[in-house]
């Protein structure tokens, strides 16, 4: 059996990542049992949602044991196999970890077609977790309409990118919140945004004034990744029964929770805010991929990958989500194709 390579959680991370959280380990791989197959992982998934996987809390997934791999979604070929539906050679994505080689299992980890979209990664954005919460948020929770105004944050991020986007197609005015003149330019220009605002350097006032200035007519449908301030602000400026899809609170997993201060505004408007979870929407994920797939293809959506390469990167690369140095979806490549 090859050698491995794993990125382990060595501690429960307190605050901001650190090195110390975190050891980079080498070990032979376990034989295979009947069933299981042995993954190359070729690329992993850096999602937000990995740091709330570390803490010891109750969360939709168990915590992150000590001296395991830091759970990731990743896509690979096999090299080994006790399983005629993943033979050698082919190529398999699911819920494994940040290690050279995954012993996984059918359930945990799906066959996929590595011709199937423009670019194999693209398992890892479009139709992974960050496309699904867009598609599943935007049109189940957020109901949008024709003509509706809907707000969304981390704009320029993989998921907010797809909201947009999709929110266009349905005939919305879309206005996005992101961080720098790069980000909010790109919103724009690129995937179609009627108007950005730069969050960064603004008082939970000023934003909503911004937002006021952008949406005359108020928020129906506010799509929410970032949370503390910039959520307060959003629930200043919703219109009469909006709908606000809380997705993530990106500017709270390395905090204490802040707490979102203004939800009386949800009352005043006769306004509902609900979460969103791709694991409720379990059994329409083959719907949904399908349908982004399509867009994808025909152009209609657009999405950016950044890509870092190392498993010795695996945590600069994943705190760039948390800085905001990350342009798209964050992927980490293991191993050569
Ligand atoms: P992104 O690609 O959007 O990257 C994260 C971005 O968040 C950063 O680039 C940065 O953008 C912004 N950000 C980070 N820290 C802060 C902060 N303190 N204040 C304001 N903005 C901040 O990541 P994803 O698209 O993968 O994830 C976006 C959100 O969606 C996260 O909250 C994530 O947990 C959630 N999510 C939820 C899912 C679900 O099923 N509910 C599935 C997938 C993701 P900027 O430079 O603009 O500040």
């Amino acid at each position: 059996m090859p050698l491995n390579r794993r990125f382990t959680l060595a501690r429960r991370p307190h605050g901001v990542l650190t090195p110390d959280d975190f050891k980079l380990v080498e070990e032979p791989t376990a034989p295979l049992q009947d069933g299981e197959f042995l993954l190359k992982n070729i690329y992993a998934s850096l999602d937000p949602a990995m740091r709330g996987w570390l803490d010891d809390v109750p969360s939709y997934l168990p915590p992150v044991a000590l001296g395991d791999p830091v759970r990731a979604a990743t896509l690979g070929k096999v090299v080994e196999t006790r399983n005629a539906e993943f033979p050698v050679g082919s190529w398999a994505s699911g819920f494994n970890g940040i290690e050279l080689y995954s012993r996984a299992m059918p359930g945990f980890t799906h066959p996929i077609d590595p011709e199937a979209l423009p670019a194999i990664t693209n398992y890892l954005s479009v139709t992974g977790g960050a496309g699904l919460a867009a598609y599943f948020g935007l049109l189940d929770i957020g109901l949008p309409e024709a003509g509706n105004t809907v707000l969304v944050t981390a704009a320029a991020g993989a998921v907010g990118s797809v909201v947009g986007q999709i929110a266009k197609m349905r005939q919305c005015r879309v206005v996005g919140i992101a961080g720098g003149p790069e980000k909010c330019a790109r919103i724009v220009e690129k995937y179609g945004f009627d108007a950005a605002i730069d969050y960064r350097g603004k008082s939970e006032q000023e934003l909503a004034a911004a937002i006021r200035e952008a949406a005359p007519g108020g928020i129906d449908v506010h799509f929410e990744n970032v949370g503390g301030a910039v959520l307060d602000a959003a629930l200043m400026c919703l219109a009469p029964k909006a709908r606000v899809v809380l997705c993530g609170l990106i500017s709270e997993y390395n905090t204490e929770p802040v707490g979102a201060r203004n939800l009386f505004q949800l009352i005043v408007q006769g306004a509902r805010m609900e979460g969103v979870i791709v694991t409720q929407f379990y059994h329409r994920i083959p719907e949904a991929a399908a349908t982004l797939s399509t867009w994808l293809r025909e152009g209609r959506l657009r999405i950016d990958e950044h890509i870092e390469f190392g498993i010795e990167n695996a945590l600069p690369a994943l705190l760039r989500l948390f800085d905001g140095s990350n342009n798209g979806k964050m992927i980490l490549q293991l191993a050569e194709a």
